[in-house]
């Protein structure tokens, strides 16, 4: 195996290919504490890609509820158990991720689901953690939690998809870092479902190959931003571009995000796949929880996150969220609005800091109507 260094677990790990960033990675930031559940992503993706024979329980992309929510059916516990613990020295992990915890013949630790455990994906939706007490009532602190985790393919900077394909079917693109896989070249092995840590590789018993996430690609080919980040109703996504590491721009919204400000983490980065999609932590989630699934910088970005209020060029960065189609490569932060830039620094949004607010003559005159004004 060769040695690449992975930023998220601050070492270098074993990998069974020699590290080839791409000029820019396509990245993502949700914003969990803004999700709503209400599982538009999932039906814009379905609609636009897995809506043919054999892909009757295929999401590409899903919403579930933590922490007893999964699809497939436990894929993070199992995957957790397998690998045993890992504990971080600060920001560098000290455990084996799914390459280095590889046995024999393997490329990457892993597990294969059965097809009944994709069958219920809103399996624990809505489920609770801890138990409330006869009597309680409501009193302004939250006394059980839970937060809704969307998920697609991470188009990994080491994904494991990859590392296991026995037929060299999978890549990764060098312009933008999408992993796709070529499916002429595929021969329905399984490997990669197996060795994907997300589980965002699906078996497709038609056709009798893989199939995952294609990043939207034509879309992204024309500036535009994926399907389910477009149609999300809670604007909880942002889609761009990471610059490679020591090349961050202060402008570029994803490398402010993520790299400057660390306001938004990685999903399990103990898996060792470095995964570009960035989680701003659900602020309400107790620590230790998120500690596990996000890594060690989880207080420090909630805390970043509540400052926003006061911090003008944050709160520009995340007003940008769901405003616009077109995919955001500069941000400035004006006196009053936050304003997005296209590939060719076009300005292509705008958006007030503080929404405008109209009131309404509780007597409308002309019209001889009553009106309500709702604040
Ligand atoms: S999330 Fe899974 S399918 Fe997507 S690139 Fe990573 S390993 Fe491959
Ligand atoms: S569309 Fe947005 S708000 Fe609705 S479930 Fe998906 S990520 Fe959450």
């Amino acid at each position: 195996m060769a040695k690449v260094k992975n930023v998220q677990l601050g070492r270098e790990m074993e990998y069974p290919y020699e590290g080839a960033r791409p000029e820019r990675q396509i990245a993502y930031v949700f914003d969990t504490n803004k999700c709503i559940a209400c599982q538009t992503c999932s039906v814009a993706c379905k609609t636009t890609w897995t809506s043919g024979k054999g892909q009757e329980q295929v999401f590409y992309n899903n919403v579930e509820t933590k922490p007893y929510g999964f699809y497939p059916q436990q894929w993070d516990v199992k995957l957790l158990n397998l690998l045993g613990g890992g504990s971080w020295q600060g920001e560098r992990y000290e455990g084996k991720t799914i390459f280095e915890a590889a046995e024999g013949s393997e490329r990457a630790q892993g597990y294969l689901p059965e097809q009944a455990e994709y069958a219920s994906p809103n399996l624990g939706e809505d489920v609770v953690a801890g138990s409330v007490e006869k009597g309680a009532f409501f009193q302004g602190i939250h006394q059980v939690w839970q937060f809704y985790l969307a998920r697609i393919c991470n188009h990994c900077t080491y994904p494991g998809c990859l590392a296991a394909c026995p037929r060299k079917a999978i890549y990764k693109r060098p312009e933008d870092g999408i992993v796709l896989v070529d499916q002429s070249r595929c021969r329905g092995y399984r490997e990669c479902v197996k060795a994907c840590p997300y589980k965002k590789v699906f078996y497709n018993m038609v056709t009798r190959v893989s199939e995952k996430c294609i990043g939207c690609f034509p879309l992204i080919e024309k500036g535009e931003q994926p399907q389910c980040v477009k149609t999300c109703i809670g604007k909880i996504r942002l889609q761009g571009f990471l610059s490679r590491p020591g090349e961050e721009r202060a402008d570029n919204p994803l490398d402010y995000l993520v790299r400057i400000r660390k306001v938004a983490l990685p999903l399990y980065p103990q898996y060792g796949t470095e995964p570009n999609v960035y989680y701003i932590p659900p602020v309400h989630v107790p620590r230790d929880f998120l500690g596990q699934m996000f890594g060690p910088g989880v207080e420090e970005a909630i805390s970043t996150y509540r400052s926003a209020a006061t911090d003008q060029q944050l709160l520009a960065a995340l007003l940008l969220f769901g405003n616009t189609s077109r995919i955001l490569h500069g941000f400035r932060a004006d006196k009053t609005e936050a304003v997005g830039f296209d590939a060719e620094q076009k300005e292509v949004v705008r958006v007030p800091y503080t929404e405008p607010f109209f009131k309404r003559d509780f007597f409308d005159q002309k019209r001889k109507v009553y009106r309500l004004n709702v604040t």
